[in-house]
């Protein structure tokens, strides 16, 4: 059976360059790179080229750059951290959006629970975030804003530029979340205006369990990993070498050719919008029509006209060889509409029946035109529609 693979927003395949570059750490170069041995400083100076590679791409300094267990890790140690700082001088609130990653809402809302105020923001119908409601959510004693840069789900990219120019007017420190963007869109940390940024590799073909957290010089923020100092007393644990290699030679790779990768991908998911669009009835599209990732289209089922359980399509997406998902959070078996479509203004019936494809390098023509063959058989046999 064809197997067509839509889920790059969710993970990507290794690049097989990243593979090559990678493997002599895993045999030959194995020192710990904080060991002061031949074996340590040929492992450390891996460690310290990927780094420079990484903060290059973002215009950053190395110093700048921490290695961390992947984007989840980034987020947690720039909120928690940043926020642990702050109250020592009576600083206790965040700004956030309600359509973050779960990477970023969980340390946010565990931050409520020990006393802090958090400002989970509205977003608009198409996802993105309103700098003036940055403005108004600001209060004396706002330590950080923590805005992602494009959404994971619908691809929204968020004016990163002008929410971080009004938290600078007031002396806060500003973090995105750039792990869908970085690779896909030029990111800059001065051009943002950003203090804090999470990166990850396993998103821009790269290996899993690796990223990074930009961290401005002078940001305060206490570590949140305590351990043995590495990172520079930033994020304590043996470093990674083998990953953090992978993740530079990616980022290096996928920054290349992210002009080429946008056309390419703009065209296919164009494609298959407006194949999906013109062929079924009832579709809903979800996310910026302007300012979005290339490679991501969100649809529903407008639930007022047709009647579609979204498990129900995904598994027979998934009988045909189709790997997509909803984006909505899978918990105890039972799958919960999307935070960020509810947050869209999308009501929980038309959530509940949503797709997300997201295309990569391997995405052809052939796949999109057999997707949106399978789907429309699919919708034919499982959806009710509404007169
Ligand atoms: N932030 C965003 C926007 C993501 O899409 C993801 C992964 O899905 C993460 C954070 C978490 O990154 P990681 O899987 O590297 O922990």
């Amino acid at each position: 059976m064809r197997s067509v693979y839509l889920d790059h927003t969710a993970t990507t395949p290794l690049d097989p360059d990243v593979l090559e570059a990678m493997r002599p750490y895993f045999n030959d170069i194995y020192g710990n790179a904080s060991s002061i041995h031949q074996f340590g400083r040929e492992a450390r100076a891996a460690l310290d080229r990927s780094r420079e590679t990484i903060a290059g791409l973002v215009g950053a300094k190395a110093g700048e750059i921490f290695f961390t267990s992947g984007g989840t890790e980034a987020d947690n140690a720039a909120i928690l951290g940043v926020a642990a700082r702050a109250v020592k001088s009576g600083k206790r609130h965040v700004i956030t959006s309600g359509a973050e990653h779960h990477a970023v809402l969980s340390p946010c809302r565990h931050l409520e629970e020990q006393g802090c105020a958090v400002s989970f923001l509205e977003v608009d119908q198409h996802g993105a975030v309103d700098p003036e409601l940055v403005r108004k959510a600001i209060r004396t004693d706002t330590c950080l804003v923590s805005i992602m840069h494009a959404n994971n789900e619908v691809g929204t990219i968020n004016p990163v530029e002008e929410i971080s120019a009004i938290a600078r007017e007031y002396g806060i420190a500003v973090h995105t979340d750039a792990v869908q963007s970085f690779g896909r869109l030029p990111l800059h940390v001065d051009d943002l205006g950003l203090d804090l940024m999470t990166l990850s590799a396993h998103k821009m073909y790269g290996p899993k369990g690796i990223g990074a957290l930009y961290l401005r010089r002078g940001i305060g923020a206490d570590p949140v990993m305590l351990g043995g100092g590495q990172e520079r007393g930033r994020r304590a644990g043996t470093e990674n070498v083998a990953a953090a290699v992978g993740f530079a030679r990616a980022a290096e790779l996928q920054c290349s050719r992210m002009q080429d990768d946008n056309v390419r991908l703009l065209a296919l998911t164009s494609l298959l919008r407006e194949s999906i669009v013109s062929r079924i009835s009832g579709i809903v599209v979800n996310g910026h029509p302007e300012r979005s990732l290339t490679h991501i289209l969100n649809v529903s089922f407008d639930a007022s006209k047709i009647e579609i359980d979204g498990e129900a399509l995904l598994f027979n997406l998934d009988l045909a060889g189709i790997a997509v998902t909803s984006g909505s959070a899978c918990t105890s078996g039972s799958m919960e509409p999307s935070h960020v479509l509810l947050a869209m203004g999308r009501t929980p019936g038309t959530a509940q029946a949503t797709i997300r494809f997201s295309l990569g390098r391997s995405t052809t023509r052939d796949d999109v035109g057999y997707t949106v063959d399978r789907l429309e058989e699919i919708v034919r046999r499982i959806g009710v529609r509404r007169n």
